[in-house]
C-alpha cells in the first residue's frame, strides 16, 4: 500500500493514439490520485499482441508526458507479465473455479441469448466436454445472485453475473489471458487502490469485482467517469475516427476534458499553458462534478455554452 492510502492509474491499449475521449479518463484519474495526496501509475495494456500499434506506446507516452502528466515509478506492459498471469490462472484451477470450453463463439452466438456484453455463455461445457471435443478457452464459474459495487460517479451498479454474462473467459481459445484477469491481477500487485476510468467498461466491472473474490485480491474503489460519444452515441474511438491528440493544443486540449468532466474552468485557461490548466484543476477538482452518466456528446463545433469564449482556432 501506498504511504498516502491512495494510489490511481491509467492505462492505455496501444491500440492507436491517444484521443480527446481518452484524456477524459487520464485527466480525472490523474486528478483524483493527485488531489487526495496519491500516486498515479500508467500501464500498457498490451495483452493481445495482433491488436497492438507499432509505435503506439512511445506517442502515448509522449502525448501525455507533453498534456503535464507525470506518473510514478515505471511504466508496466502486460505483455511482460504473463508468468503473472499464469500463476493466477493456476489458483484459480486449484480451486475448481475455472473449467475447459470447447465452444466456438459461433457456436455460443448461435443458442445463447443476448447480454451485457455479447452473448450468454449457456454453460454447455460446465460439467465436462461432450465426447469428441476439444478444450479451446478456459471459463470462469459465475454463480446466481447480484454483485454490487458503489461508483463514486455513478452511484450503486448490479448485475446479475448469471443471467447477464454468464460463466466467462479468463484464457482465450489463442492462448492469451483475457483482460478481465490481467486488469484484476496487475490492479493489485501493483497496490491500486482506486480505479478511475472511462464508464464504457462499467459493465466488465461485476466480473473484475468476482474475480477479485475469487482470487481473495482486497477490492478497489471504482469510480467510471463518462466517455465523449458522437451524436449517434458510439464512444470516440480509433473507430469513430478520432483525431488523435496534438501535443501542441496541449492546454486547448486539458481545458476541453475538464469542460466535459463538468469541472468549467475559466475560458481564458483554454489559450493559457499546461502548468496553468493543471495549476487551475487540481485547486477546483471535485469529482462530485462529473456528470453522473455514462457518456457525454462531444460538440465538433464552436458555439456550445463551455465553449462560446473560446477564440482561437483548434487548427
Ligand atoms: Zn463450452
Amino acid at each position: 500500500m501506498p504511504a498516502a492510502g491512495y494510489r490511481g492509474r491509467f492505462a492505455p491499449s496501444p491500440t492507436g493514439d491517444l484521443h480527446l475521449g481518452s484524456l477524459l479518463a487520464a485527466v480525472a484519474s490523474y486528478l483524483e490520485a493527485r488531489c487526495r495526496g496519491g500516486e498515479w501509475l500508467v500501464r500498457i495494456e498490451d495483452l493481445d499482441p495482433p491488436r497492438t500499434v507499432p509505435g503506439a506506446e512511445g506517442r502515448i507516452l509522449g502525448v501525455l508526458a507533453a498534456h503535464g502528466f507525470e506518473w510514478d515509478g515505471p511504466v508496466w506492459r502486460q505483455s511482460e507479465r504473463q508468468a503473472v498471469y499464469e500463476t493466477a490462472f493456476g489458483q484459480l484451477r486449484e480451486a475448481g473455479l475455472i473449467y475447459p470450453c470447447a465452444c466456438s463463439r459461433k457456436e455460443v452466438a448461435s443458442i445463447a441469448r443476448a447480454g451485457v456484453d455479447g452473448p450468454v455463455y449457456p454453460g454447455t461445457c460446465r460439467h465436462g466436454l461432450l465426447a469428441g471435443r476439444m478444450s479451446r478457452a478456459w471459463r470462469l464459474h459465475v454463480d446466481a445472485g447480484c454483485v454490487a459495487f458503489d461508483d463514486a460517479v455513478q452511484g450503486v451498479c448490479k448485475q446479475d453475473l448469471a443471467t447477464d454474462v454468464g460463466d466467462f473467459v479468463i484464457k482465450r481459445a489463442d492462448g492469451l489471458f483475457a483482460y478481465q484477469l490481467a486488469v484484476v491481477v496487475d490492479d493489485a500487485l501493483q497496490g491500486v487502490t482506486d480505479v478511475v476510468r472511462g464508464a464504457d467498461l462499467l459493465d466488465s466491472t461485476p466480473r473484475q469485482c468476482h474475480l477479485q473474490q475469487c482470487l481473495g485480491i482486497v477490492p478497489v474503489r471504482y469510480a467510471h467517469v463518462p466517455v465523449l460519444a458522437n451524436e449517434h452515441g458510439e464512444k470516440l474511438s480509433k473507430q469513430t475516427l478520432a483525431s488523435p491528440l496534438q501535443p501542441e493544443h496541449a492546454a486547448l486540449n486539458l481545458w476541453l476534458a475538464l469542460c466535459y468532466l463538468g469541472q468549467c474552468p475559466p475560458a481564458t485557461l483554454a489559450q493559457g499553458t499546461v502548468a496553468d490548466c493543471w495549476q487551475w484543476a487540481r485547486a477546483h477538482w471535485s469529482l462530485d462534478r462529473v456528470p453522473r452518466q455514462r457518456s457525454v456528446v462531444w460538440q465538433s463545433d464552436v458555439g456550445m455554452d463551455m465553449r462560446c469564449d473560446l477564440t482561437n482556432d483548434r487548427d
